[in-house]
């Protein structure tokens, strides 16, 4: 790991400090290669700080700030406007009023053997399933949005997000294929959390054993038997999921209650 300090953690566990990591990476990263926002773009922003500030389970000063964001964009008369100004809002409202975003990234749960492996991707993952069951655990969050009543709505964000912003293009590609496969089979929020999840899976056998593979974190099915033993059942002989099982599991995982601040500033 060369001078990098190894974090100890549980993989039963979620870590504020990656999912904090992650909106940092994105705000001050991920968005900076756009020069400028509009149209279609600007809309895909918007929709997605909102979903990001009504659900995310973080705590009060980031998601005081991301509510300030998501008030910012909604009241926007501007069509088009410079990502600097993204920026200026974010590290202004921060100056102002203390609140508080880490201005670095700080993996735990999502660390890498190597420091291009893991990181980013691992903790966008993350956010996206906890977006998905928040919706699914509190459809209250979202009235007034736009997104209420709509079981699609979220995953069609998180959607166009990876295709517009996600900096790993060939990920945009795969993830656009199976959205158009099959996102609109998805009827309820509960639907939207599997479907999320089956296909994360379908990623993680994709990449099994490629060169992007962290030797420390083989790509398996998630989650494993030692995870929820629950989960897995045996047909004719074969492992097979019990669904029931796993929403059960994945509602419980990507909770409030399952996040640890444990490292973060
Ligand atoms: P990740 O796969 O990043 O998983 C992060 C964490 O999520 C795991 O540690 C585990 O706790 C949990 N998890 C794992 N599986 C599931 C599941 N099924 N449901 C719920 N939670 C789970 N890389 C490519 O090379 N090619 C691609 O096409 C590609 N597409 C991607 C598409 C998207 C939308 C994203 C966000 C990433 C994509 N990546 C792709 C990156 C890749 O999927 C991994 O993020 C990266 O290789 C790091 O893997 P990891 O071991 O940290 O685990």
């Amino acid at each position: 790991v060369g001078t990098t300090v190894w974090r100890e953690f549980d993989k039963a566990r979620l870590y504020t400090a990656d999912l904090e990591s992650a909106l940092h990476y994105l705000l001050r990263v991920e968005l900076a290669a756009h020069r400028s926002l509009a149209g279609a773009e600007l809309k895909t922003l918007k929709d997605f700080i909102t979903l990001v500030a009504k659900l995310l389970p973080g705590r009060p000063p980031v998601m005081k700030l991301l509510e300030m964001l998501q008030e910012w964009l909604a009241s926007l008369p501007l069509d088009r406007i410079p990502y600097e100004a993204v920026l200026d809002l974010v590290n202004n409202k921060m100056r102002i009023s203390g609140l508080f975003l880490t201005s670095h990234v700080k993996w735990v749960g999502c660390q890498g053997s190597r420091p291009e492996l893991r990181g980013y991707p691992c903790a966008l993952w993350q956010l996206f399933h906890t977006l998905t069951v928040q919706a699914a655990a509190r459809p209250e969050a979202l009235v007034d949005t736009g997104f209420e009543g709509a079981p699609q709505a979220v995953l069609q964000t998180l959607r166009r997000y990876v295709r517009t912003f996600f900096g790993c293009r060939e990920c945009g590609k795969h993830f656009e294929e199976m959205a158009q496969e099959s996102l609109d089979t998805v009827r309820t929020p509960d639907q939207a959390v599997l479907w999320l999840w089956r296909k994360h899976n379908v990623v993680n056998s994709r990449l099994a054993g490629l060169p992007s593979e962290d030797p420390r974190f083989p790509k398996a099915p998630w989650p494993t038997p030692d995870l929820c033993p629950a989960c897995h059942e045996e047909v004719k002989g074969l492992d097979s999921w019990d669904e029931g099982q796993v929403l059960v599991f994945l509602k419980q995982h990507y909770s409030h209650a399952n996040l640890l601040d444990t490292y973060s500033a």
